[in-house]
């Protein structure tokens, strides 16, 4: 029997109801779960981060491959149907049940793989993406590759650019940190239960070498967040409220990094706010 027949069974027989406030939407055909993994490029010896595995069955397909997956899931509740779908796959797989927002992921992922390089693959729970994939790209955890299954709105917003209505400290910190490409698109009755929204499967691809050039990436990640504080503010009002700045010391920085007065911290390439992430550190020091 395969993973996903082994899958509809456990779930049946331990009564699982899905929860819509966790974002329960599993992937149970083999098929589409193959395509997935195909497209996220997963290998014999890759080590994988996979937050919510629900019941198991992406986890079991990458470990057929020959990877080695950590599973973080939140619900205790799918621990009987995460055993019965996973024992195959035993030896490669951890299970660890927490909250993908509290637990270190840092020192989960050393713990677990070492050193090595580590890819995330994860169908995400939609009310958190936004918020986890700032994490994974925060942690300070050297994550190669992030591979997710998006809602196609966040999706969207990730590869927004500056003067577009949905450019977002997201779509900054994304586009800082690597390439973000759409990979493929499901629709919702490929899950059970059928969302209400497209998925897109998103990668985003580390750079070897940055397009911009910072001193400090804290700094560049503060001026990213200052940039979105307050929506439609000008750049001063959320540099003062940001940094604790005054009102000359901020037009100061502004005006020192080249841009205008007036501008909108959502109006910022990437090259902006990395040249007032280099004017901040010089009078923050
Ligand atoms: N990977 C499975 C699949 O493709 O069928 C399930 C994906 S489902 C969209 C999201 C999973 O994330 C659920 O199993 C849910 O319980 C889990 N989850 C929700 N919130 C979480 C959190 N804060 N930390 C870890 N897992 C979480």
């Amino acid at each position: 029997m395969g993973y996903g027949m082994e899958a509809r069974l456990a779930l049946r027989r331990h009564d699982f109801h899905f929860s819509h406030k966790l974002g329960q939407n599993f992937l149970l055909d083999e098929q589409v779960l193959s395509q997935i993994v195909d497209a996220a490029q997963v290998k014999s010896g890759d080590c994988i981060l996979e937050i919510g595995p629900g019941a198991g069955t992406m986890t079991a397909e990458m470990a057929s491959r020959g990877a080695e997956v950590l599973a973080l899931e939140l619900d205790k509740g799918l621990e009987p149907v995460l055993r019965a779908v996973l024992a195959p796959w035993e030896g490669r797989v951890s299970l660890v049940f927490g909250d993908a927002m509290k637990v270190d992921l840092s020192a989960l992922l050393q713990q677990r793989f070492g050193g090595r390089p580590v890819s995330v693959v994860a169908n995400l729970p939609y009310y958190i993406t936004t918020d986890v994939v700032l994490r994974l790209l925060e942690c300070g955890a050297r994550l190669d590759k992030i591979v997710v299954m998006v809602q196609m709105e966040a999706a969207q917003r990730m590869m927004a650019t500056p003067g577009e209505k949905n450019y977002c400290a997201l779509a900054a910190l994304v586009q800082f940190y690597g390439e973000a490409r759409k990979l493929m698109e499901l629709e919702p009755q490929l899950f059970t239960p059928p969302p209400h929204v497209v998925s897109w499967l998103m990668e985003i691809k580390r750079f070897e070498e940055r397009p911009v050039q910072v001193q400090s990436e804290e700094m560049m990640k503060k001026v990213i967040s200052a940039c979105f504080l307050m929506r439609r503010k000008k750049l001063l009002n959320n540099l003062c409220a940001a940094f604790s700045l005054g009102r000359p010391e901020a037009l100061e920085a502004i005006r020192v990094a080249g841009l205008e007065e007036g501008v909108r911290g959502e109006a910022l390439s990437l090259e902006e706010m990395a040249r007032l992430a280099g004017q901040l550190m010089k009078t923050r020091c």
